[in-house]
């Protein structure tokens, strides 16, 4: 006689909830096929430092095999998923090759909005992979560079220009970074112009920077953003985007900026995935195309799907859907192979409960905002406590090791040694 073969479990997506929920099953009776279009887990919360030549690619991105090698009940496959055959419980790869499941657990992240202008995206890349941020990287220090040779003063103000589009988190990290650039590791490099003279425009369509935070850590945030040098328009909403030039709108008539450096940090959409496992599954999305799970992250009627992460929308306490943000995605993924895992053995557990630790932002060097609820504060201890939070959640211990002492390094010498331009900007 045959031993039964044990329930096999597909994850799409090797981000945070897809890591998590395949952690979370290392003890379950299963055969995990852990699914990925990337070779490697990237820790997206510090891509902004590899944008502005703060740390490399590969110290934020860890090896899927590497992370996993010890969880012998899991397979990892490097390939795209394209299709999913609900009815025959069936995931479909690029490649053609179809790979059955018992329990499918969905997790492919977001991508930028550009609300209804993906023509855009060509000016203004957005920050989501690695080679966003090596590109633009690549497009800062080539601005730069430009402005060094330019001997026209228009065109070399416009070099020195730099609109950031979407006051979030990101957008405020990448503008006090920018701000740290200019001000004091390109400071002396250059010989015919003075990088400190670079104006950093942080545009935002709503009234407020940061505006899921508390108003006192808004007031402290837009102080320190003013300090460093980064001017701030709230209330400004981006009417075009074009290959040199901004135009912006705050309610007295439009305003064309030249700029060369455009930067796109402004609201999420789910994947296409979403659209993908929406139709096959018959499943609700919501207004930006995430798929609306049920208390238990599955999909209404099909219990045995799971949708996590970014490309969730699951409500929380207050009725609201939860943020795209990495505990959430964290959180859900042990939660959902847990669930598998008991519903093996017979039992079952309770709905999906997030519980919100907070959370925090950097702006720039030596300040970020904290709020934990019960605390609530912005400057140096902040961006202590940042850093020590950001450096706990890297997946490795190799990682830790490397970005602490690349941040010791750059904090003492003010230098950013990644600054290579590896994608030059065709477009000068
Ligand atoms: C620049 C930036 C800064 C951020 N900063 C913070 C922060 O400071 N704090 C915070 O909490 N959150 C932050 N976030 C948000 C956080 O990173 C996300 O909420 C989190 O990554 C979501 O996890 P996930 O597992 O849902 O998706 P992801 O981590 O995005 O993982 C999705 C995975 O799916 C894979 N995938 C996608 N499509 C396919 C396919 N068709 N086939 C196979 N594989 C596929 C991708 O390669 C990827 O590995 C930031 C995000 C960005 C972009």
């Amino acid at each position: 006689m045959t031993a039964p073969s044990p329930h096999r479990v597909i994850i799409v997506g090797g981000g945070f909830a897809g890591l998590s929920a395949a952690r979370a099953l290392r003890k379950a009776p299963v055969r995990v096929t852990l699914i990925d279009r990337r070779n490697f887990h990237l820790f997206q919360p510090l891509l902004y430092q590899v944008a502005t030549g703060g740390l490399s690619p590969a110290n934020i991105a860890s090896p899927l095999r590497a992370i996993l090698k010890r969880q012998k009940n899991v397979n990892v496959v490097m390939e795209e998923v394209v299709e999913f055959d609900v009815a025959g419980r069936e995931v479909v790869l690029r490649d053609g090759v179809r790979i059955p499941y018992d329990s499918l657990i969905v997790a492919a992240g977001a991508r930028y909005n550009y609300f209804g202008h993906p023509e855009w995206e060509q000016f203004a890349p957005p920050l989501k992979t690695v080679e966003d941020a090596t590109t633009i990287r690549g497009r800062i220090l080539t601005a730069f560079e430009e402005a060094e040779r330019e001997a026209d003063p228009a065109l070399r103000k416009a070099w020195l220009t730099f609109v950031i589009i979407g006051a979030g988190p990101t957008g405020v990290e990448l503008a006090g970074a920018l701000a740290e650039i200019s001000r004091h590791t390109l400071a002396r490099e250059f010989r015919h112009v003075n990088p400190a003279d670079a104006t950093i425009l942080l545009v935002e369509a709503g009234p407020r920077v940061l505006a899921a935070y508390p108003q006192s850590l808004i007031d402290k945030a837009q102080r320190t953003l003013q300090r460093i040098g980064v001017t701030v328009r709230t209330a400004t909403k981006v009417t075009n985007v074009e290959p040199h030039q901004v135009t912006v709108d705050a309610g007295q008539g439009v305003e064309v900026i030249p700029a060369r450096t455009i930067l796109w940090t402004a609201g999420v959409q789910a994947t296409p995935l979403a659209g993908l496992l929406a139709r096959a599954a018959d499943a609700e999305t919501d207004r930006i195309g995430r798929i609306i799970v049920q208390p238990d992250l599955t999909i209404a009627g099909h219990p045995e799907i799971f949708v996590l992460g970014d490309m969730a929308h699951c409500k929380g306490k207050d009725g609201n859907p939860l943020p795209g943000i990495a505990p959430v995605a964290n959180q859900q993924g042990t939660y959902a192979g847990k669930l598998i895992h008991k519903r093996l053995l017979g039992r079952t557990v309770g709905p999906f409960k997030y519980f919100d630790k907070g959370t925090m932002a950097t702006i720039g060097r030596a300040a970020a905002v904290v709020d934990l609820g019960w605390l609530r504060i912005g400057g140096y201890l902040a961006w202590l406590m940042w850093l020590f939070i950001h450096l706990m959640y890297l997946v490795r211990f190799e990682n830790r090791l490397l970005v602490f002492l690349q941040w010791a390094y750059n904090y003492f010498t003010f230098n950013r040694s990644a600054r290579l331009i590896t994608h030059p900007n065709d477009d000068r």
